[in-house]
């Protein structure tokens, strides 16, 4: 499966009618959404706008949830003995076990203008198991895009995921962190695997560990303290970035604008550079021998991207102030129904160098204009021939990009399908500036899943760490 030139991309706007379930079961509510039916609902509603900011913030307004469809009920099972209906009898089984219930019990297929939906469960209701939500994967993978309306959303309501797919069981309460575990999962339901990145720190000058979900710059990584958003593979596996918005050219200078500003209208900026990259090796195992169509990908991360690195002097983790060029690896894994894992392998800021493991690449960040949301960079064998580069073949001066276009404020309803939107496609495809055809990037990704009933994807644990 290609990262690239697979007819991901979908014209115009998608909102998603969401129904959100908060489940009661043997005396145990959701105690995270609130102390009352009432207030418990009002917060599930809440989620779902959150969950709107985020996902608009970081499609340019493509994809995003249909707030004034969407739907929030209440389902109290009563006394549930669970492990009885074939499920695991563990924390994660119970947990499926209990969505089917309540999608049984709600009557969830009867749903007919819903396009998916979450499952909030008690915390306590189940024994512990270190686990903020999960959610079944797969659902992008055998679409046939162009003859589903609306894109992305069709589902067999007997499917698996549409009874117990996706489930929230714990929510942090500050701010920031407001909707950060459903958006990660809805983030599966679309299809995208985990982000991994150094959990700790340092990961390639051999200090900590490497972290299925350590990307705490992405929504399928770690959650952390911030409101994150998807990276750059996420972007293209969601259909939202199109190919013309990126360089696949290797051994190149060109200028990156930050991917939270979208696509330059004045087509002098890529918002991100592709490489292939066959010899690099994902870090994260247990599958990163089976990974495939492995891509580098380089992008101007800004906005709410806590960026963490090793702060040598004070010897603690510390987020980059200010906008970063990353490298990502994305990839795919054979036999899975995953889109891209993405792994966060570097990120630079100006006059920083980046060579890759595996040989043969660096980067150079040329230099990052954060007032104009637009980072030089090159790529080249080695890192002073990247940084030559700089001098050479990037192209200057910038023209500055129009205002950020992304997100209306929470809350805002968008009407749905609404066809046509700002993105100038003609514009970037004739992007390339002074015969330059610059691109590069990395990305980094990963996750893990495992099996149960069906195929589901793991643990959100560490999302409710740090
Ligand atoms: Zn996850």
């Amino acid at each position: 499966m290609s990262l690239l030139n697979d007819d991901r991309w979908f014209d115009g706007q998608r909102r998603v009618r969401l129904l959100s379930v908060v489940v009661s079961h043997n005396g145990f509510t959701a105690d995270y959404a609130g102390a009352t039916t009432g207030g418990r609902e009002a917060w599930a509603a809440q989620q779902t706008r959150l969950m709107d900011d985020t996902y608009r913030a970081s499609t340019w307004n493509k994809l995003g949830f249909d707030l004034a469809n969407s739907v929030v009920v209440t389902v109290d099972l009563g006394a549930v003995t669970l492990g009885a209906s074939g499920w695991s009898n563990d924390c994660t089984g119970n947990n499926y076990e209990l969505a089917g219930l309540a999608a049984a019990s709600v009557g969830a297929a009867t749903y007919a203008n819903i396009d998916a939906v979450l499952y909030f469960h008690p915390s306590a209701g189940t024994a512990p198991c270190g686990v903020s939500g999960q959610c079944a994967l797969g659902v992008l993978q055998n679409i046939s895009k162009a003859t589903i309306a609306p894109q992305f959303l069709e589902l067999d309501r007997s499917n698996f995921q549409w009874h117990a797919g996706c489930y929230v069981r714990s929510q942090l309460t500050t701010g920031d962190d407001l909707a950060n575990i459903a958006t990660h999962e809805f983030g599966h339901h679309l299809g995208l695997g985990h982000a991994a990145g150094n959990d700790d720190f340092g990961r390639w000058s051999g200090q900590g560990t490497f972290a299925e979900i350590g990307d705490t710059g992405s929504v399928m990584g770690k959650g952390g303290q911030t409101r994150n958003r998807f990276s750059a593979p996420s972007r293209h596996w969601l259909g939202v970035l199109h190919t013309t918005s990126l360089v696949q050219s290797d051994h190149v200078g060109v200028r990156l604008r930050a991917l939270s500003l979208g696509p330059d209208p004045s087509g002098q900026a890529w918002l991100a550079m592709v490489l292939a990259c066959p010899s690099c090796t994902p870090a994260f195992s247990p599958n990163a021998g089976t990974a495939v169509d492995l891509r580098m990908w380089i992008a101007l991360d800004d906005g709410f991207a806590c960026n963490q690195d090793y702060n040598a002097a004070s010897n603690q983790l510390e987020c980059r102030a200010g906008p970063v060029v990353t490298l990502r690896l994305a990839y795919t894994i054979p036999s899975s129904n995953f889109g891209p894992t993405t792994e966060k392998w570097y990120w630079l800021k100006d006059n920083e160098t980046y060579a890759w493991p595996s040989g043969g690449k660096a980067l150079a960040v040329c230099s990052i204009n954060a007032a104009a949301g637009s980072a030089d960079v090159a790529v080249a064998q080695s890192a002073d021939d990247a940084m030559a580069r700089c001098i050479a073949s990037i192209p200057s001066p910038m023209t500055p990009p129009p205002p950020a276009s992304p997100p209306a404020s929470p809350g805002t309803p968008l009407g749905q399908d609404s066809g046509s939107e700002s993105l100038n496609i003609g514009a970037i495809v004739g992007a390339v500036v002074g015969g330059v055809c610059g691109a590069l990037f990395v990305i980094l990704a990963y996750w893990v899943w495992r099996k149960r009933k069906r195929r589901v994807e793991v643990v959100d644990a560490s999302i409710q760490k740090s």
